[in-house]
């Protein structure tokens, strides 16, 4: 009886192990098809006709020309189309961050940057807190490297541009997909793609890359509302200003979570520029909307205790030029569709607590180009396997938006946190603004704030600043007045 007992209590066992075994491997073949295109698909390679591409990308700015670069060096034929002749203009801060200037370096652009002396390596950076704490250190040699670097987007977009025709892509300037929208046929699996003046394109897939305000995407039915973030930009002629550091953000209290920035320029040129991020009620940036931008812009350069002083009255500067946010996604509830991708600002791929969307459009371009090399290889171009790419950029960067988000809340609700990360620069160093330098140019996810070596301190800090502002009444610097 006991043997016979102990028999079946074996083979229970047994066959619990199994199927656990098996449920584990089922679970694993499903997650490995599900981050893979789909083999075997309807169009294969030599289906595409001569006269066809392999991706159709609309939009030559840093997300649409990294893409055609991956794609056409690969062996892929690409026609990247723009409405514009380059070089041209595109009103930005020109912070790339290291992430993306990793995928500069990659594809050769970095070095003509530097050898034309069109970049500007970041070293000594910082912040002005909202109560006028200032911390300004050197990161390079911490991070091994610098965290970002200023180039002038009539530069970089022309040069990745010019980089991604260079390696084979067919770059069509003064190329203005109208209002007519692409055309898709299933028989064939190919779009028809028209420009304003009748020229047309056909291609395998449709990547849109038309920017933030995305007339495609929005008249396609891909993107459900017009961009909520704003940002204003002006140039400061070198040698007419004060500035003696490479980059420095003001988070002035009016105007959390957004924030304004000084970064430098070859030849001491700088750039000037004002962030309003959406937080709290729908259209505001906090306490302000896109209607303060100007009086906010020209008040900080005008008034701001630091940047007037920083900036001097002798400084030549631009004339304010602005342009659309959309970050975090926002208006765009899915990247991709059957032969269709969306990449960059079309798809809302702005940092939703930084502003910054170069190095993500420069990510998501690449992922772009890798799903579509795979789905050419696998000849299968459906939601099942497009998908793919928004897994890639979602594990790229994607994840860290909802806390960028978050973040934005935090900072707009508690101004003392920023107060308190000030704080703990001006106690710790260097070390604590490489850590912030890190997090906000996305070398390390957000969540790194919560990681306990991190979070103690902060606490303490933020202690600290709550005894200094309420019971020691430390003055507001930014009211009293103060410089850099
Ligand atoms: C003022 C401001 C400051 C910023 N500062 C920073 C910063 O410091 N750092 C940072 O990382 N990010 C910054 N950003 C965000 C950054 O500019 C964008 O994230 C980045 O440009 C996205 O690149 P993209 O290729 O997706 O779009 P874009 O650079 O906008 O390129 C889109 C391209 O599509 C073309 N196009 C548009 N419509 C059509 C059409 N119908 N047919 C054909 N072509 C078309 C355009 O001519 C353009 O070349 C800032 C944005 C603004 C507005």
């Amino acid at each position: 009886m006991e043997k016979i007992r102990a028999n079946r209590e074996a083979a229970a066992g047994a066959a619990i192990g199994l199927t656990v075994a098996a449920a584990a491997a089922t679970y694993y073949v499903i997650k490995r098809s599900n981050s893979r295109v789909r083999p075997n698909g309807k169009f294969p390679l030599e289906t595409l006709p001569n006269d066809a591409y392999d991706a159709v990308i609309v939009g030559a700015g840093p997300s649409g020309s990294t893409c055609a670069h991956f794609l056409a060096s690969a062996g892929a034929r690409v026609a990247l189309l723009d409405k514009e002749t380059f070089p041209r203009d595109k009103y930005c801060g020109d912070a790339v961050c290291t992430p993306g200037l990793n995928i500069l370096e990659e594809m050769g652009v970095l070095k003509e940057l530097v050898d034309n002396n069109e970049a500007h390596f970041a070293d000594s950076g910082g912040f002005v807190s909202p109560s006028g704490l200032t911390y300004i250190g050197q990161s390079k040699e911490r991070l091994g490297g610098a965290a970002a670097c200023a180039v002038k987007r009539t530069n970089l977009d022309k040069r990745i541009a010019w980089k991604a025709r260079h390696v084979g892509a067919e770059l069509k300037e003064g190329f203005e997909v109208g209002k007519e929208n692409p055309t898709f046929d299933k028989q064939t699996g190919l779009w028809m793609v028209k420009s304003t003046e009748g020229k047309t394109v056909k291609g395998r897939v449709l990547v849109i890359a038309d920017g933030a305000t995305s007339k495609l995407a929005m008249q396609m039915g891909y993107c459900t509302e017009p961009p909520k973030g704003v940002c204003s930009r002006a140039f400061i002629e070198g040698g007419t200003h004060n500035v003696d550091f490479d980059g420095v953000c003001f988070y002035q209290r009016e105007s959390l979570p957004g924030y304004s920035a000084i970064f430098r320029h070859p030849n001491d040129e700088l750039n000037f520029c004002y962030y309003l991020i959406p937080c709290g009620k729908d259209g505001m940036c906090g306490d302000v909307s896109e209607a303060d931008l100007k009086r906010l812009h020209e008040g900080a350069l005008k008034s701001d205790p630091f940047i007037s002083q920083a900036v001097g009255p002798n400084a030549k500067v631009e004339r304010m030029k602005a342009a659309a946010l959309r970050l975090g996604s926002q208006g765009v509830p899915s990247s991709y569709d059957d032969h269709l991708l969306i990449i960059g600002d079309a798809a809302g791929h702005i940092d939703p607590l930084t502003g910054e969307g170069i190095h993500t459009a420069l990510m998501g371009g690449k992922a772009a180009a890798q799903t579509i090399l795979d789905m050419r290889a696998a000849g299968d171009y459906s939601k099942l396997s497009t998908r793919i790419y928004e897994q890639r950029w979602m594990k790229a960067f994607g994840h860290d938006f909802a806390f960028s988000k978050k973040g934005a809340e935090l900072i707009y609700k508690y101004p003392i946190l920023l107060d308190a990360c000030a704080n703990e620069m001006q106690r710790v160093g260097d070390s604590m603004m490489t850590k912030w330098a890190e997090v906000m140019t996305n070398m390390r996810p957000k969540t790194y704030f919560l990681r306990p070596d991190v979070a103690i301190p902060m606490g303490f800090a933020i202690v600290r600043e709550l005894w200094a502002q309420n019971v020691s009444k430390r003055p507001d610097l930014y009211k009293t007045g103060s410089s850099l």
